[in-house]
């Protein structure tokens, strides 16, 4: 029997999974949730133990961990559903989730009136990260709820920073996704107006990757087919960080800039330029697809 602390898990998506498949891997017992039977019936296959509901997945748990894909689930599940009255007193709860600061506080501040410890622990890496248990993770809340988490976000990643208090970590994880969203969106740009001059996009990008505009983008998830075999542009945009879920956070960095009167000139263009990628029908493919919104067939 393992002597590790019980863990729930809920939301088994492109991220949610891999990392429950880690957290089983490293021995923690793993009570797992979705809402969709296919993703439990893979995190199954992963080692995972699956509950029939979040409520019956939360009974016994030491740590609660949730990755779902916006505020509203958050804020559903916990609030709504009643999720948070039935964990386990000294419990302690992690988001991960990328959701609005205000959200995570809220959530948080339910939490503590519970007498639970939580932390939001947003993440950065993508699936390849979750999948290879390199992720980042941007915490806000106590110091002290984060060391009871190190361990088990340890299992999971690799780097772990402390942002502030609770919602310090979803400010942070927004700052991020704004400059990747525009950069994404440049890198493809750029791409593709050398392809229509007639260069090749991997000799291209080979040269951009060790060059000034060197990024994520053009290096492990290139928007354009072909250059690298295993960025979701190379399967049709299948899998990765969905468009829409790239649009759920440009517009949280939309709000969060009026909160504090900030202007965000590139931000809320890039947030427009998946607001179109969505419109064209490309909300659930990989937010590198933004490339077509430019590309010439
Ligand atoms: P996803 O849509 O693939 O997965 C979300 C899962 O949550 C789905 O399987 C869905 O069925 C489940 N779900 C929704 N409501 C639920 C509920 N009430 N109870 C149980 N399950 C429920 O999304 P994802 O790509 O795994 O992303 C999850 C979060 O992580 C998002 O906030 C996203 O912004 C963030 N994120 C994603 C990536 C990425 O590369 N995909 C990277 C960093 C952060």
């Amino acid at each position: 029997m393992s002597t590790l602390p019980r863990i729930a898990f809920i939301g088994l998506g492109n991220m949610g999974a891999p990392m429950a498949a880690n957290l089983a891997r490293a021995g923690y017992p793993v009570q797992a949730f979705d809402l969709s039977e296919a993703a439990c019936a893979a995190a199954r296959q992963a080692g995972a133990g699956i509950a029939a509901s979040a409520i019956e997945a939360v009974k016994g748990a030491a740590v609660v961990i949730s990755m779902l894909p916006a505020s509203r689930h958050v804020e559903t599940l916990y609030l709504g559903q009643g999720v948070l009255a039935a964990i386990e007193p000294g419990a302690l709860v992690i988001d991960c989730s990328t959701i609005a600061p205000a959200s995570a506080q809220k959530v948080a501040q339910a939490a503590a009136a519970r007498g639970l410890a939580m932390i939001d622990a947003p993440v950065s890496g993508g699936v390849a990260g979750a999948a290879a248990g390199t992720l980042t993770f941007i915490v806000g809340g106590e110091a002290a709820a984060l060391e009871r988490a190190r361990p088990v976000l340890q299992a999971m990643g690799k780097n772990i920073f402390h942002m502030g208090a609770a919602g310090a970590g979803q400010v942070a994880k927004l700052c991020n996704n704004m400059a990747l969203g525009v950069i994404m969106a440049v890198t493809g740009e750029a791409i593709a107006l050398g392809v229509a001059h007639g260069l090749d996009a991997k000799t291209l990008s080979q040269m951009m990757a060790v060059s000034t505009s060197r990024s994520w983008a053009t290096e492990v998830c290139n928007p354009w087919p072909g250059v690298l075999e295993n960025a979701p542009s190379s399967r049709g945009y299948a899998g990765g960080f969905g468009s829409d879920l790239m649009l759920k956070d440009l517009g949280l960095a939309v709000e969060a800039a009026m909160g504090v009167g900030n202007a965000i000139p590139l931000g809320e263009m890039a947030r427009n330029l998946y607001a179109l990628n969505q419109q064209a029908g490309r909300g659930g493919l990989d937010f590198s697809s933004v490339v077509k919104l430019v590309a010439k067939e």
